[in-house]
């Protein structure tokens, strides 16, 4: 059956496409773009007014299965991905087990294909267990469609394992993602250390303990000649020494969620741990560093860190409540509020780091509208408002600290492979 797509205003950065266009879908594939289709017996979707994109990629999604179902399973994390305009998610694996060996990726490719909801992509352990210890087997996880390794809650802190983890993972070209924390400056804290910290009696978590872990990894990135990908950056020093990185040519690349871009430690409020996020929300200055990274291309993408939780644990006192917040459906909000409402980014540069970058780190065909590549859509209605209200979430995650708020630019409908989902 035949899909056509028309009237829309067509954002597709990797084709330098920023128009109107009709877009034509058959058998789940682009198989014309065009200023004005006609095709007789197509199933027609009119787009005007709305603005039409490639599906978003999220380098950066907790999708809790196997182990914590309670949390999120594949099915509602991929629904909830849909909601918020992803097509693709790649899926971390700080699950319990955790993906470490291939019959846990083939586990979660498996389910996610049986579902057909959005596409899943798998993030292997870099090491067994993620207890930091020994090398994970990554010839037989990149065979199993690995596209790239993270020990992501908690950071490869041995740097002489990380070094040959470097090694090893440049002879597959594919990145390193790290959780870039330093455990002894960690030191169990629950916020930012700051002012706010100090006045509201938490320990905090310093800057440093994020940015000495990146210049680690820089100094190892440039010994090694491997690719590391710093995941959710969050402090302008750990920006500025990625911009140097980058001048000198080191392999390295970076994400940032839309909470990092919108808020900084005061959204914790009177002990809000809804705002409990690692690594934490930071200061303002920070704020305004990683918004100028994601501007000048020192940092490639958003990620969402999608991280949901039970309502038993995350409503729980803030020190012993559970780090993260449930992301995907809100990513495209706050970055349009917090980024194209100010004109920081225009719609192509935000699409750019939604789907274009994130789909070149993952070394994956997506991100375009290009003809012959899968169908995979994210329809926007960028004059929409509309509240944040947790309790219609497709994820079984519902903390997040942009509850209640009013954000614009709504997701109308995503395709993926050309099927509809609903919103
Ligand atoms: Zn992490």
């Amino acid at each position: 059956m035949k899909l056509l797509i028309k009237g829309g205003h067509v954002v597709d950065p990797a084709n330098r496409r920023d128009g109107r266009t009709d877009i034509l879908i058959d058998r789940g594939k682009i198989v014309d773009v065009h200023a004005s289709i006609l095709a007789d017996g197509a199933k027609t979707i009119d787009a005007s007014g709305k603005l039409v994109t490639p599906g978003f990629v999220d380098l950066h999604t907790h999708l809790r299965e196997p182990g914590r179902e309670d949390k999120e399973t594949i099915e509602t994390g991929a629904r909830a991905a849909l909601r918020g305009g992803f097509t693709t998610v790649c899926a971390m694996p700080n699950t319990t087990p955790a993906i470490d060996q291939r019959g846990t990726v083939d586990l979660v490719h498996r389910e996610a294909e049986r579902l057909g909801l959005v596409t899943v992509k798998v993030v292997g352990a870099i090491t067994r267990g993620r207890a930091g210890n020994e090398l994970t087997d990554f010839a037989e996880l990149f065979d199993a469609g690995c596209v790239a390794l993270s020990d992501d809650g908690s950071a490869v802190a041995n740097g002489f394992l990380m070094r040959r983890a470097l090694e090893y993972a440049k002879l597959f070209g594919r990145p390193l993602i790290q959780h870039a924390e330093e455990p002894t400056l960690f030191a169990n804290g629950v916020m930012n250390e700051g002012l706010v910290s100090t006045t509201l009696g938490l320990r905090g978590i310093p800057g440093e303990s994020e940015s000495v872990m990146v210049a680690r990894d820089i100094a190892l990135a440039e010994l090694t000649g491997g690719w590391v990908h710093v995941a959710h950056l969050s402090s302008a020093k750990s920006v500025e020494m990625i911009r140097q990185a980058k001048r000198r040519d080191v392999r390295v690349t970076a994400e940032v969620t839309p909470h990092h871009l919108a808020l900084t430690e005061e959204a914790i409020g009177e002990f809000d741990t809804r705002a409990k996020v690692n690594p934490p929300l930071r200061a303002e200055e920070d704020r305004q560093a990683l918004i100028e990274g994601l501007r000048d291309g020192t940092i490639d993408c958003i990620a969402t860190d999608h991280a949901p939780h039970t309502d038993w644990e995350k409503e729980a006192d803030f020190d012993s409540a559970p780090f993260g917040i449930s992301g995907l459906e809100t990513a495209l909000g706050v970055c349009a509020h917090t980024l194209i409402a100010p004109k920081l980014l225009t719609w192509p540069q935000l699409i750019e780091r939604l789907a274009v970058n994130p789909a070149r780190i993952a070394g994956i065909e997506a991100g375009t509208l290009n003809i012959g590549a899968w169908a995979d859509v994210a329809i926007i209605d960028p004059n929409a408002t509309w509240t944040v209200e947790p309790k219609h979430f497709s994820s079984k995650g519902r903390h997040t600290p942009f509850a209640g708020r009013q954000l614009p630019a709504a997701v109308v409908t995503a395709l993926h492979h050309g099927a509809e989902a609903g919103r």
